[in-house]
């Protein structure tokens, strides 16, 4: 296929490199997608410390000797078939600890980490790379490359940039002190632009000059422009209404398949879920003649896993079970452990993070529970929906988006894939687990359902194809 263009997309972590959340995935699976789109996506992140063997006979393609207090350069280099531009700037990455913080908690030049990154970025733009390759539009993601649209606002360039929102709960906030440090324009620091709260935000700065601001679903975005969601940034997100979007991402639909389950299952032939269903419950030790419903999540508030004890005794009385993988809030995790001990053969709960047993339970568990009070795209439900398990979730967020509820109309027509309550409480969760038992009583119709889930369209094709047509738009 023709190449229709060029995308620099600026990010500070990427799968397979380096992940501590969605947005890794999300900047990891776009360039391959993109490719089948025509569009040429290369990914630039820091070379953090256990990133720097991949730098050994990478081609240096552009370098600078003052990079925010030492020298910085941009080697080629690749991971497990993923080519990516390290930026590798000792002073500011090759260190002991996560990508944000160490020991002693956030690193206290996290402005500077991340204002190089995205001044690199806004260069490339400018001057391309040293094999020749020139791109014409900028896709900086979150906080951490907000400044990369505002360096080229203030340099002046004319290119388009597009600015992801994954999540708003990180602004990337620095003292009014670092302006002229930051090499940021100090009549560009009023309410407008760069200011916020008396201090510096890099992602108030891209919001204002990105030609193009997304974020990862449809209800998302509107949901941005509330006070109830935008956490401060309300205001200026609805000042842009006219060039904001959403795009739902994707799920490897590969790696997240029943067809490779251990005992695999399709569209065709439920048996290899009943199969799973039985080993998972001999291995937790559950028996549960009723839907088995699962949480895989943070145990956190805002994945409303609060709400659940509450919730929990009359879908127990019903015939229903229960089964956590989750940590978080120690306190939330001792409320799992409660009801476990409190329903001992139809609640189990496992404390960790284990992304193989997450799998198993999707392929055996009847219905996957995601009561989040927020959800900017949320991955949980689509894992469901490809593994015919159910969503049972809040109607907010990228959750809202996905999950087409199962009432009359849509269950006539056969469009429904699980079931959307509102608002995120306990009265509307109990509600909403009450609809799942009497869908679950009536196995044709549930079956029906499992059907039109595992077809859903949840892999990057469409999402690639929604970007792709941001991007033609910008040209
Ligand atoms: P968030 O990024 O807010 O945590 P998402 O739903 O977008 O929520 O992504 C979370 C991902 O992490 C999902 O794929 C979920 O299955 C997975 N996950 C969460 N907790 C665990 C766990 N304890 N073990 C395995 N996988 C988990």
């Amino acid at each position: 296929m023709a190449i229709k263009g060029r995308v620099l997309s600026v990010a500070s972590e990427c799968v397979p490199l380096l992940k501590t959340g969605g947005l890794a995935d999300v900047v990891g699976a776009l360039p391959a997608a993109l490719a089948a789109e025509g569009w040429d996506m290369r990914v630039l992140m820091p070379a953090y410390r256990p990133l720097l063997p991949l730098l050994d006979g990478g081609a240096v393609l552009w370098q600078s000797d003052d990079l925010f207090g030492g020298p910085g350069r941009v080697v080629a280099t690749s991971k497990g078939g993923m080519p990516v531009l390290l930026l590798d700037a000792p002073h500011l990455y090759d260190r002991e600890g996560g990508p944000y913080s160490g020991p002693e908690g956030d690193w206290a030049d996290n402005p500077q980490r991340f204002a190089a990154l995205s001044w690199a970025g806004a260069m490339i733009m400018r001057d391309g790379l040293a094999d020749d390759w020139h791109p014409d539009i900028l896709h900086a993601h979150d906080w951490q490359a907000g400044f990369a649209p505002a360096y080229m606002a203030y340099e002046g360039m004319e290119q388009p940039s597009v600015l992801t929102i994954h999540n708003i709960a990180f602004q990337g906030y620095a003292s009014p002190a670092l302006l002229a440090a930051l090499r940021l324009p100090a009549h560009q620091f009023h309410a407008d632009a760069l200011e916020y709260y008396g201090g510096i935000s890099s992602l108030k700065a891209g919001l204002v000059t990105a030609r193009k601001i997304t974020t990862v679903s449809p209800t998302y975005a509107e949901e941005l422009m509330r006070p109830a969601f935008g956490m401060g940034l309300e205001g200026v997100i609805h000042a842009r209404a006219a060039d904001v979007s959403g795009v739902l991402n994707g799920v490897d639909t590969e790696i997240w398949s029943p067809e490779t389950a251990a005992t695999p299952y399709s569209l065709r032939s439920f048996k290899g879920k009943a199969a799973a269903r039985a080993a998972l419950c001999d291995e937790f030790g559950l028996e549960v003649p009723g839907p088995l419903a699962l949480i895989i999540s943070r145990l956190t508030d805002q994945k409303g896993i609060d709400l659940i004890p509450a919730a929990i005794p009359d879908f127990i009385a019903g015939g229903g079970g229960l089964l956590v993988l989750g940590s978080g809030d120690p306190a939330l995790e001792g409320a799992m452990q409660a009801l476990a001990e409190a329903y001992p053969g139809r609640v189990a709960v496992r404390i960790g993070y284990d992304e193989a047993l997450s799998q198993r339970m999707f392929a055996g568990g009847d219905a996957v529970l995601v009561p989040s009070r927020f959800e900017p795209c949320g991955l949980t439900q689509m894992y469901g929906l490809r593994y015919g398990t159910l969503p049972v979730v809040s109607a907010v967020g990228g959750l809202a988006d996905t999950v087409i509820t199962a009432n009359p109309a849509a269950l006539a027509v056969g469009a429904a894939t699980g079931i959307t309550f509102a608002p995120t409480d306990t009265v509307a969760l109990g509600q909403a687990l009450a609809r799942l038992l009497t869908l679950y009583a009536d196995q044709k119709t549930w079956a029906k359902m499992m059907r039109t889930a595992m077809r859903q369209p949840v892999g990057w094709e469409t999402s690639a194809a929604t970007y792709a047509a941001l991007y033609d738009s910008l040209r």
